[in-house]
């Protein structure tokens, strides 16, 4: 199925994410985390790429194991470190695992990567993934900017060449206060972009974590939500319950204020996304 089409339903739709065992190792736990999520029951469910690109295998061999679950699978794909030959490679090897969907993305830049990539940008890959097949394409979005782009005006007008690439929807970086959400959207659509954007949440279970995420991204914490974390932060079953809470009461905003797509940063813990789909089965009815 294509997740497109997902989107445009009426239905109101939770995701995940899931990322693949580092350096190959571990794939048998990753698969089982597949089956303990499908069990929970999850509209689609996305993986990761390795950083730098160092994942193509495990994440094709997840997102076929989700496929069989009857589950659409979004497999990201990079393209910083990367040929043309090898992105052609991975897009077959998805296509032939019965993978529809494909979330496309330039990657963060590591040492040691390809000098001169064949695709510079998401909106390269974009168009390159459009010629080699008929992939639902979706693509990274940033509403506090992209923490390399001068401004968020800026990170917009390249986020608009993405679209024009053939991107379908975007899903957000993560975000922890709805409103940054809404002026974001205010912002596209007085620019006159309209497509289908997927909020990104994190239900927040390591303190630590959290604050690496946010010093790199360039992610704010609202001051309420940073006291919930810094109480809580040395007991980590309690930041558990209260970063789930948080990220409900998130999500129950965004269904409130119209969008019908949530996705959740579950950081390969099943847990999480049983937990909000159950507290919330009402609502997602
Ligand atoms: P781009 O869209 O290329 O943007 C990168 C920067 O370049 C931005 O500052 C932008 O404003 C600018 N820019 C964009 N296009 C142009 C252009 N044509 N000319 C000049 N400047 C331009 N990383 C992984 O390694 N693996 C993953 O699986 C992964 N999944 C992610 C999922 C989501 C939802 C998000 C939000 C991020 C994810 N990332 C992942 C991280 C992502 O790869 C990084 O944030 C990366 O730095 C930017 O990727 P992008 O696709 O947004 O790049």
């Amino acid at each position: 199925m294509k997740i497109i089409d997902l989107i445009k339903s009426e239905k109101i739709s939770i995701s995940c994410e899931l990322f693949p065992p580092k350096k190959g190792g571990e794939l048998n736990n990753a698969l089982e985390i597949v089956h303990k999520i499908a069990e929970n029951g999850v509209d689609y469910m996305s993986v990761t790429y390795g950083a730098g690109g160092t994942s193509s295998g495990e994440t094709a061999a997840i997102a076929g194991e989700i496929e069989k679950c009857g589950i659409p699978a979004l497999a990201h794909l990079t393209c910083i470190n990367s040929t043309e030959d090898k992105i052609e490679k991975v897009l077959v090897d998805l296509k032939s695992r019965g993978v529809q969907n494909i979330m496309a993305l330039r990657g963060d830049k590591v040492p040691g990567a390809v000098e001169d990539p064949a695709y510079k940008h998401a909106n390269e890959l974009v168009a390159k993934i459009k010629t080699c097949g008929d992939f639902c394409i979706g693509g990274a979005c940033y509403p506090e900017g992209h923490p390399e782009a001068s401004g968020l005006n800026e990170d917009i007008e390249h986020t608009r060449l993405k679209i024009e690439a053939g991107c379908d929807f975007l899903v957000s970086q993560m975000v922890f206060d709805n409103t940054i959400l809404y002026n974001y959207m205010y912002r596209l659509m007085s620019k006159g972009i309209f497509v289908p954007v997927v909020p990104g949440i994190m239900p927040v279970i390591n303190a630590r974590q959290i604050a690496r995420i946010c010093d790199l991204s360039a992610i704010s914490l609202p001051p309420h939500f940073r006291a919930i974390v810094e109480k809580f932060a040395d007991k980590p079953e309690a930041l558990k319950q209260a970063g789930i809470a948080y990220a409900m009461g998130q999500v129950v905003d965004l269904i409130a204020n119209g969008f019908r797509n949530v996705h959740i940063y579950t950081m390969n813990k099943p847990e999480l996304i049983g937990a909000i789909r159950s507290n919330l089965s009402e609502l997602l009815k």
